[in-house]
C-alpha cells in the first residue's frame, strides 16, 4: 500500500458513524491497486453535524469520490450541489462524485440490489414484487425496482413510523415511475400478505428481520405462502442465509442473499468513480 502513496495519489473516502468495522477501505484499495488507479480510500467517523465540513474537505482535497453510510446520507443529500433521480426520490445518498468541484449524489443500495439478482439470473421488469421494509435498503429498492421497470411492488410494514415513509414513497413514484402500481399494507393483514405472496414473482425482506443478533426471527412464519417458483431475496447479510431464505430454499424456492447486493452497490459507486468495473471476482478470490 504504500508504495502506491505518491505526491499525485488522490483521496477517497468513506464518512459516517462508526466505520471502523467497514469493508469499504479494503474493497476499494485492492481494485484501485489492481485497475493501477493512483487513489487511496480511507474511512472517517463523521456525525450528522459534520458531514458540511466533509464535504468542504472534499471539494478542498479535490476528491474524486466519497462513500457515505449511516447516519449521514440523508444530511448528505440535502448539501450535495446535484442528486440522481433515485437519490432524489429517496432523499438519501451513499455515493457522492466530484465532478470538477459539483458534488452529484447518488445511492447505489438499489442498483447494488438489482446487480445481485441478475447475476442470480432474475430480471425485475415486468416482475410483481413483495417487499417487506420501508426503511433505508427496502425504500432504495423500491425506486430502483419501479425504475427499471417492475411491474407492480406491494410494501408491507409493521405499523411504525416507517409505514408513514412507504406511503410517501408510494405518492412519489406515481409521479415518478407511472407504470409500475405500488401498493402499502400494514404487515399485520396476514390475509392480504398471502393474497399479495401468491400473486408474487419475487419476495423481498428489506427490514431487520433476522439480522444478527435475532437470527431466529423471520417475516414468514407460515411455510405454505412459499411455492418454488417465488425468488426470495434478503438484505440481512449477516447471517449470510437468514432464517427466512433457508425456509425459503427448502420449500423449493430461488433465494439470494444480501451480500450480493453489498458488493454489487460498492461496484456502482466504484464505477461512477473511475468508469471501471470493479474487479468483483477478483476480490471474492483475494478475500478467501
Ligand atoms: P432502517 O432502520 O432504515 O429500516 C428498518 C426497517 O425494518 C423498517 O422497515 C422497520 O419497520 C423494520 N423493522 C424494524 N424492526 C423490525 C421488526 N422487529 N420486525 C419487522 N420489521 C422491523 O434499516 P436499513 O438501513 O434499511 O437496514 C435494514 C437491513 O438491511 C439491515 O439488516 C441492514 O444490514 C441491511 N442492509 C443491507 C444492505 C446490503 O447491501 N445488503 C444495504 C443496506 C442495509
Amino acid at each position: 500500500m504504500e508504495q502506491r502513496i505518491k505526491g499525485t495519489t488522490g483521496l477517497m473516502m468513506l464518512i459516517g458513524s462508526p466505520v471502523g468495522h467497514s469493508g469499504s477501505p479494503d474493497m476499494y484499495n485492492f481494485s484501485f491497486r489492481y485497475h493501477k488507479q493512483d487513489y487511496a480510500y480511507m474511512a472517517f467517523d463523521i456525525k450528522e453535524d459534520q458531514v458540511g465540513a466533509a464535504l468542504d474537505a472534499m471539494r478542498l482535497f479535490k476528491m474524486r469520490g466519497a462513500n457515505v453510510t449511516m447516519p449521514c446520507k440523508n444530511e448528505a443529500a440535502r448539501l450535495v450541489d446535484e442528486l440522481s433521480p433515485a437519490a432524489r426520490i429517496i432523499g438519501a445518498v451513499n455515493t457522492i462524485v466530484n465532478e470538477d468541484g459539483k458534488l452529484v449524489g447518488h445511492i447505489t443500495d438499489g442498483t447494488g440490489f438489482v446487480q445481485n439478482l441478475k447475476e442470480h439470473g432474475v430480471e425485475v421488469k415486468g416482475k410483481k414484487m413483495v417487499v417487506l421494509g420501508a426503511g433505508g435498503a427496502a425504500t432504495a429498492i423500491q425506486v430502483q425496482c419501479a425504475l427499471d421497470g417492475a411491474a407492480s411492488i406491494s410494501v408491507f410494514n409493521p405499523d411504525d413510523p416507517f409505514l408513514e415513509r412507504a406511503h410517501q414513497t408510494a405518492e412519489k413514484l406515481k409521479k415518478e415511475a407511472p407504470e409500475c402500481k405500488v401498493q402499502v399494507f400494514c404487515l399485520d393483514d396476514e390475509n392480504r400478505l398471502r393474497e399479495e405472496i401468491a400473486q408474487a414473482d419475487i419476495l423481498v425482506n428489506g427490514t431487520l428481520a433476522g439480522m444478527k443478533p435475532h437470527e431466529d426471527t423471520t417475516l414468514i412464519t407460515d411455510k405454505s405462502m412459499f411455492r418454488p417458483d417465488l425468488v426470495v431475496a434478503d438484505v440481512v447479510y449477516n447471517p449470510e442465509e437468514t432464517r427466512l431464505l433457508r425456509e425459503a430454499k427448502e420449500a423449493g424456492c430461488k433465494t439470494i442473499g444480501g451480500r450480493g447486493m453489498l458488493l454489487w452497490q460498492g461496484a456502482a459507486a466504484y464505477k461512477l468513480y473511475t468508469g471501471l468495473d470493479m474487479p468483483v471476482e477478483e476480490y471474492r478470490k483475494f478475500q478467501e
